[in-house]
């Protein structure tokens, strides 16, 4: 059973901008799901239409089986939604909050009330539940969206970028909240720009880049393309001459810098060697690029190389 079926998709906004360039997905139920890419790629966009909060220009969308087109109520009913932006009723309790959820599925108050209780104790915010919103701090408000999205117990969770601007400890317990509610059968499908968070989350990845998906495979899949980084080498003293590398790709870039790029077939160590034998000593290195972008790149390569072979070039 697909949690998710997307078919060509696709989203022009009233400015002209083509926000997906029809794309197809889908997500098995029970999956953990990411929707990888850099600002502005349209993960946002496609959340927006398989809520229903974004009109779409064309193809079609399936909840559990249900179309969006002709079956909206019963598809939104699969769906619990988690957005970017805090859209909290900041001058209402925490428990008011979750109850008036709970009302717009048609719970009944007393069902509402010991679902509230539980995701709010779960999520540590039942001894705040009198507070209203605008008190909470910033992950207790995030904490508090994901009580709201899951008080009528959706069986497909949407996440849009859910610890934007989360610090580290605070991610780590979302991650591991999350971890445990997909294990209980809810399927995740989140969207995130910080590869390391897909990473440890999720089993599928689908890479969007400017309206159209570029690569949609299982994590560990994606994670042996990053075969390639490099990595910029800070020489305590300025170079007199380029060192020899033999068998590395690598150039100067400042007086004491060069890059080198580490892919399978070298070490990190055989580099150390090489620049130790001509006398230079490594002051310090860090990763040119991040992953995320070291892996954009190179699906950007592949296609291109692609391209030029089918094309005869
Ligand atoms: P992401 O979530 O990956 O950052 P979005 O879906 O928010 O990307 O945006 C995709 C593209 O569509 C961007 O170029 C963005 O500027 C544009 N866009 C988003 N919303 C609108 C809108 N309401 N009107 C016009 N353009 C929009």
């Amino acid at each position: 059973m697909h949690a998710l079926t997307i078919s060509k998709l696709t989203k022009t906004y009233g400015n002209g901008k083509e926000a997906l360039k029809g794309i197809d997905l889908s997500v098995d139920a029970g999956d953990f799901y990411a929707l990888l890419g850099p600002n502005g790629a349209g993960k946002t966009t496609a959340i927006g239409i398989v809520c229903s909060l974004v009109n779409k220009t064309s193809g079609t969308v399936e909840i559990f089986g249900h179309n969006i087109d002709d079956d909206l109520e019963a598809a939104k009913a699969c769906i619990g939604l988690v957005p970017q932006e805090i859209n909290l009723n900041l001058f209402d309790s925490v428990l008011n909050i979750v109850v008036n959820q709970a009302g717009y599925y048609g719970l009944d108050r007393k069902t509402a009330l010991i679902r509230a209780e539980r995701y709010l104790r779960e999520l540590r915010l039942w001894d705040r539940r009198h507070d209203i919103a605008r008190n909470l701090s910033g992950g207790m408000k995030r904490r508090l969206m994901i009580a709201r999205a899951l008080i009528h117990e959706p069986k497909l969770l949407i996440l849009d970028e859910p610890t934007a601007g989360v610090d580290i400890e605070i991610r780590r317990s979302m991650w591991e909240y999350l971890r445990k509610i997909n294990e209980a059968g809810t399927t995740i499908i989140l969207t995130t720009h910080y590869l390391e968070e897909a990473e440890s989350l999720c089993r599928h990845v689908a890479i969007i880049d400017d309206g159209t998906i570029i690569e949609n495979a299982r994590m560990s899949t994606v994670l042996r393309r990053l075969q390639r980084e490099i990595f910029v080498i800070s020489l305590r003293n300025p170079l007199l001459s380029l060192p020899q590398l033999d068998g590395f790709d690598y150039k100067q870039i400042d007086e004491a810098e060069i890059e080198v790029v580490i892919d399978a077939g070298h070490t990190l160590n055989e580099m150390f060697a090489a620049l130790t034998t001509q006398g230079l000593e490594v002051q310090s290195m860090r990763n040119k690029a991040n992953r995320l972008e070291e892996l954009f790149m190179g699906l950007v390569d592949g296609k291109a190389a692609e391209a030029a072979k089918t094309s005869g070039n």
